[in-house]
């Protein structure tokens, strides 16, 4: 794929104190841009300036929702190179979520290209400070500009990227979780396994009900029995129980993580049992009860392990671990920053030089 790339003539000042970046506030520099017609494909592949994009009233994006995205990081290494993590394996999510949502797939060589030449062209912008990263967004969204409810016959592929601050700035902090028992996140059929905009649209009052309860995150269960635990927030969710790894299996409405993935692998390896299966939230409690319940956490790009403390689900509550960091969990988050920072050897093959 040829791509065309015109820099900025007035480029933005970086962020000085690395250590006050936040997540996804300051936009680097510049954006890559690839439009959809129907009839001729992909087309106009380029990196231009970062600027507002043009949008109709009528863009169907904004009444149907017909959109896509995916979430990955750049990470500068100690010598000043910069890598990402497993780049394919969103590209080929991105497949599969279009394919759901009707939007014309983008071929995965195209996608890792781009995405590598946006990084290349803000490698400056990607931090230099220990567990900063540049995180970079690719989406994707229909653009015909009429109400009809139909898949749209163009759309936008966009990359932004946004140089964002250590997760754990005051070091890895267990959260609290609540089972969510009355909002679901998706249900099987539906678009669960897809990162669609509007799947965090419908879990957002949920998101807010367990703040107000003084809760970290929400703890989904399956839509159709309310029984069976789905995930965490916007992770997955893993479980250690009486030596043993339990996770939910994909079933359709859970999202296919890369974190999950790539730490399913490693526990594997390092000759772990693991489950893929259905986890009743009955089945946690009384695991709890009886002191099995090792550890447990959420996985994905932004933590990367989230431990998970405290559990509370209809007026019960379950500490975990005496609501510190797990063996297990921390052994995972420290080999998988490790490999991604190019600290920890990569025998899985998973980081790729941008250059
Ligand atoms: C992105 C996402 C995840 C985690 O996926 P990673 O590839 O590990 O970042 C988990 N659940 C939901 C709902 C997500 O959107």
């Amino acid at each position: 794929m040829e791509i065309k790339i015109t820099k900025t003539t007035t480029p933005k000042e970086k962020p000085v104190d690395e250590s006050k970046l936040g997540f996804g506030q300051v936009m680097s520099d510049h954006m890559f841009l690839m439009n959809y017609t129907e009839g001729r494909g992909w087309h106009d592949a380029r990196v231009t300036p970062y600027a507002p994009l043009p949008m109709d009233p009528s863009c169907m994006v904004l009444h149907y929702a017909q959109e896509v995205f995916e979430g990955m990081k750049a990470y500068r290494w100690a010598d000043g190179s910069v890598h990402l993590f497993r780049p394919e394996e969103n590209a080929k999510r991105l497949q599969d979520s279009s394919d759901r949502l009707c939007i014309p797939q983008i071929p995965v060589d195209d996608f890792v290209q781009a995405v590598k030449t946006l990084v290349a062209v803000d490698k400056d912008w990607v931090p230099h400070q220990e567990g900063t990263s540049l995180y970079v967004r690719p989406f994707c969204f229909a653009t015909d500009n009429h109400l009809g409810v139909h898949a749209s016959k163009t759309y936008l592929f966009c990359i932004i990227g946004s140089p964002s601050g250590s997760y754990y700035p005051n070091g890895i902090d267990p959260v609290n979780i609540y089972v969510e028992s009355r909002d679901v996140r998706a249900v099987r059929g539906g678009t669960g396994f897809t990162k669609c905009g509007g799947n965090y649209a419908a879990s957002l009052r949920a998101g807010e009900a367990a703040a107000t309860a003084g809760y970290a995150q929400v703890l989904w269960l399956d839509g159709v029995e309310r029984k069976y635990i789905e995930e965490v927030g916007a992770m997955n969710v893993m479980f250690k129980v009486d030596g043993k790894v339990i996770t939910p299996a994909l079933n359709g409405s859970i999202l296919p993580g890369i974190t999950r993935k790539s730490c399913l692998e490693l526990v594997r390896s390092w000759g772990v049992p693991v489950e893929e299966r259905k986890i009743t939230a009955e089945e946690l409690f009384v695991a709890a009860d009886e002191g099995k319940l090792e550890e447990a956490w959420g996985t994905g790009t932004a933590a990367v392990i989230s431990p998970i403390g405290e559990m509370g689900w209809e007026g019960k509550k379950a500490a975990i671990n005496g609501g510190e960091i797990g063996q297990l969990s921390q052994k995972l988050y420290n080999t998988l920053t490790g490999i991604q920072w190019g600290k920890v050897e990569d025998v899985h093959h998973w980081v790729t030089n941008i250059d």
